[in-house]
């Protein structure tokens, strides 16, 4: 080789080195033109490298073929390089010279197994990169996952870039319902297809990653506010192969758009506040999305509050229960109780309505129900070691109790423990929406049945009432919600008047004792026992009593049952 030979390949070999290991990228030119200047400079008609995953790849020739180099001159093999890398990764190299040429000199030969080998590691060095980056960033369909809206949001306030974005966390609408209605793999286009709407209207101005399930995340200019609700509210998106079919998607979304002296510490604090906005919107059948504001600021601040304080007030007996009298309207006299909480902290009164949604977004309701439970018990166990009038008190459990196997031993344990009889206590129970719901709803009243304990459908009327749920599930009591009772101006052929009469009939029919809830002016008495409806409870008889109180009810106290007179 002449010295002007070398010379020019240690130019292009710099170059080459230079183009592969440049800080913000490599310049895939400049590597591809010094490849195929050092080619031309050997008499190198061709090179050929071919990159496998695995060794096994290799065996089967499933291999990626990469021609940096190729004159179209038919060419031998000159020179031959295989490459096993730690990773297990093949690659393998192969130089073609003309047929006609002359064999390779030993120093030429030096020179190309440099460049070759340099070359191969950066390919290597790179193709790992995309791999770790596929992994990392990606999930295993392919969508951008958590750590790509991290690294975005990163960037955006590393650059001081956050003001003017939005950031978004959506939650896809009935999509099991969807699922099962157009199959799995259908689901799958639904859901690309949607997501390629956000990607579509975003584009280069924001991100939109997936979560895991249907649960999105994204971020974008606040500009595109308007054409991102509008995906949000609903739009068809094809589910099949052949693009004929459409299916309606939308979605339930938490949303904060980030204000102008917002303090980014990272990623998380984005997420909880999405995560709180977006749990809202998804259990508030009103709204589909939650915006962050200075509302939300607050009760979310009480939330964290509760969610602090709980343990603690729980261990210290700040939680009182309240015994509401349920009466039999045709006697005046005391039929039962229903037991509902109050949070004494700080020397005030706390209603349920200020922490118990709260508790009911964890499992720690359960707690304060199991609690609930075990203070009623010991009540009544004292009540009638005292030989007090005993009247079957009822306690409320919530629905996230419902998927508890073991539900039912505990209920059992904590009556057994203070030796109550279980006829004393009543459960009050929900409706419930879903078919899974439903299924654990029946196996839990029948179990309850079985072990004596009275059952209750709580708030019946509100929410989803189904005639299955009535019909399927042997209740002992129909608790029918206070929206459903006929108020002063319901005439007798009002809609409400029809459904209380043909409700309060049903429940006769069926066999179930049926209490009128929120019962408040003495007209509505008039309605109860016309109606043949023998229970109330409500504040014209008593609101939820302080246990001294309610103790004093329980000594063949006499309700006034006057008809005429108004609260
Ligand atoms: P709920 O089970 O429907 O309880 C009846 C609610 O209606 C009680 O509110 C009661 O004070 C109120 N009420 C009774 N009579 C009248 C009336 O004449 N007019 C009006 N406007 N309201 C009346 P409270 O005690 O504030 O409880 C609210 C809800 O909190 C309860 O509704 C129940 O869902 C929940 N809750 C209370 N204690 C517990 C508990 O220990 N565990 C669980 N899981 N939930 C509880
Ligand atoms: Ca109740
Ligand atoms: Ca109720």
């Amino acid at each position: 080789m002449n010295t002007h030979t070398l010379e020019l390949f240690h130019e292009y070999y710099e170059k080459l080195v230079d183009a592969m290991t440049r800080t913000g990228g490599f310049d895939a030119d400049t590597i591809r033109y010094c490849l195929a200047e050092i080619c031309k400079l050997f008499g190198i008609c061709k090179g050929v490298t071919v990159y496998y995953n695995s060794p096994l790849h290799e065996k089967q020739g499933k291999g990626e073929v990469l021609i940096p180099y190729d004159n179209g001159i038919e060419g031998k093999v000159a020179l031959h390089k295989r490459i096993v890398n730690p990773n297990v990764t093949v690659i393998d190299c192969t130089v073609y010279i003309p047929v006609d040429a002359p064999d390779l000199e030993d120093d030429v030969i030096a020179k190309l197994d440099l460049a070759i080998r340099t070359v191969l590691m950066f390919i290597s060095r790179n193709r790992l990169q995309t791999f770790v980056e596929r992994t990392t960033f990606y999930d295993n369909s392919g969508y951008p996952n958590l750590n790509s809206f991290t690294r975005y949001m990163n960037s955006l306030s590393e650059n001081n870039r956050l003001t003017g974005y939005t950031v978004a966390r959506f939650n896809l609408r009935h999509f099991s319902l969807i699922n099962r209605e157009i199959g799995r793999m259908c689901g799958d286009i639904a859901i690309q297809n949607y997501f390629n709407c956000f990607k579509t209207v975003i584009a280069d101005k924001g991100i939109v990653c997936r979560l895991g399930g249907d649960n999105f995340i994204m971020a974008f200019e606040t500009s595109l506010m308007d054409d991102v609700t509008a995906i949000l509210e609903g739009v068809p998106v094809v589910y099949d192969i052949n693009d004929s079919k459409r299916v309606m998607i939308n979605a339930t979304a938490g949303i904060f758009t980030l204000p102008d002296d917002f303090k980014y510490n990272g990623v998380s604090d984005v997420m909880d506040t999405l995560l709180y906005c977006a749990n809202i919107a998804r259990n508030d059948d009103s709204r589909s999305i939650v915006s962050f504001d200075n509302d939300l600021l607050i009760s979310k601040e009480k939330v964290m509050q509760v969610q602090h304080y709980f343990p603690k007030a729980l261990k210290e007996h700040e939680f009182l229960v309240y015994y509401q009298p349920k009466i039999d309207i045709e006697t005046g006299k005391l039929s039962g109780a229903e037991a509902l909480c109050r949070w004494q902290k700080d020397g005030r009164i706390i209603p349920p309505s200020e922490f118990i949604p709260v508790l009911e977004s964890s499992n720690d309701i359960c707690k304060l129900d199991f609690y609930m439970l075990d203070i009623v018990c010991s009540d009544i166990r004292r009540w009638l070691d005292e030989g007090i009038n005993v009247a079957r008190i009822s306690v409320n459990l919530s629905r996230k109790h419902m998927m508890d196997v073991d539900l039912l031993n505990h209920i059992l344990r904590i009556i057994d423990k203070h030796n109550v009889p279980h006829k004393y206590i009543e459960i009050e129970l929900t409706e419930t929406t879903t078919d899974v719901g439903f299924t654990d709803l029946k196996r839990v009243v029948n179990g309850l049945q079985q072990a004596g304990i009275y059952t209750s459908v709580d708030d019946f009327g509100i929410g989803y009432s189904s005639l299955n749920l009535i019909r399927e599930i042997p209740w002992n009591v129909l608790k029918i919600d206070k929206s459903f009772l006929p108020v002063e101006e319901d005439s007798e052929s009002s809609s409400r008047s029809i459904m209380f009469k043909y409700v309060v009939a049903m429940a006769r029919e069926l066999g179930l004792e049926c209490i009128a809830e929120g019962v408040e002016y003495a007209n509505q008495v008039d309605v109860l026992i016309k109606n043949q409806c023998l229970f109330a409870q409500g504040y014209l008889f008593d609101k939820p009593l302080p246990l001294e109180e309610f103790e004093k009810r329980l000594h063949n106290h006499i309700y006034k049952i006057d008809r005429k007179k108004d609260k």
